[in-house]
């Protein structure tokens, strides 16, 4: 018997993985992160399975949870919303089960950055514009390493997504501002995937405010660069003149 984290995907239930959703169906035990993960996986589940919302669960509960269904001899899938490896939490609750012996694996999943460049129909990494994405967050109750402020990330004009920080977009596109310029183009999306998702088009002057119009405060993505809006260079890859281990360079006119 296992602990499975498995990464539910960001909302539409149809993204979580084909492994994901086996094990959804044969756990006994299912403890989901019910603020975040759609409600409607759990369709999924084992009639017999019971389920857990762990956003009023302590680490100390949900870790009591897991062993004992695991000694009672039942498999144990930990929902997490998205990938797991992503803002999951996981890492400390796989120490607490490696002290008490208990094995464990991660499922990876879709995490909600691909679900929103997916959304707006956009590639992060575009040759001539970024080929660099940065993951990252602002600092508040849970604070981020001085090295990694907003301020300090946005001098690379990377493609960049942030997590956790739609009560604060004013405060973090100003920030980002430093280094990317106001007219940077910039976009939100709420609830990637679910059927209720937003997509807000603007710039990092105007798209704290364009956010704040249509009331989004929280499950949403900020993301700003270049990739989003402009020129950029077709890549090499596809381009008939770079020939490649798969490909042979065609000659022109023949
Ligand atoms: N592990 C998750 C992230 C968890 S942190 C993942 O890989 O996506 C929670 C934050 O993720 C939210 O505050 C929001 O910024 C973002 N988020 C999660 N699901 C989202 C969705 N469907 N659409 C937009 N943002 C989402």
């Amino acid at each position: 018997m296992k602990v499975y984290f498995v990464g539910a995907g960001p909302g539409d239930p149809e993204l979580i993985t084909v492994k994901g959703r086996r094990l959804l169906e044969q756990a006994g035990v299912i403890i989901y992160a019910g603020s975040l993960v759609n409600p409607a996986l759990l369709a999924w589940a084992h009639p017999e399975a019971v389920c857990y919302d762990s956003s009023s669960l302590t680490l100390e509960e949900i870790v009591e949870i897991m062993e004992g269904a695991v000694r009672r001899g039942r498999e144990v899938v930990r929902l997490h919303t998205g990938d797991p490896s992503l803002y999951g939490a996981i890492r400390e609750q796989m120490e607490a089960l490696e002290a008490r012996g208990i094995p464990y694996e991660v499922v990876p999943g879709v995490s909600s950055f691909s679900a929103a460049a997916a959304a707006l129909g956009r590639e992060f990494t575009v040759p001539g514009r970024s080929q660099t994405l940065i993951l990252t967050r602002r600092g508040g109750r849970t604070p981020v390493p001085q090295a990694e402020n907003l301020r300090a990330l946005s001098a690379h004009r990377a493609s960049l997504c942030l997590f956790l920080s739609a009560h604060c977009l004013e405060e973090a596109t100003a920030e980002l501002a430093c280094g990317y310029g106001e007219q940077t183009p910039a976009a939100v999306v709420y609830k990637a995937s679910w059927p209720e998702e937003k997509v807000i088009w603007g710039s990092l002057e105007d798209i704290a405010a364009k956010a704040r119009q249509e009331g989004i405060e929280r499950t949403a993505l900020l993301l700003v660069g270049d990739f989003l809006a402009g020129p950029y260079q077709r890549s090499c890859l596809y381009h008939p003149s770079f020939g490649h281990g798969y490909r042979k360079v065609e000659k022109s006119g023949g």
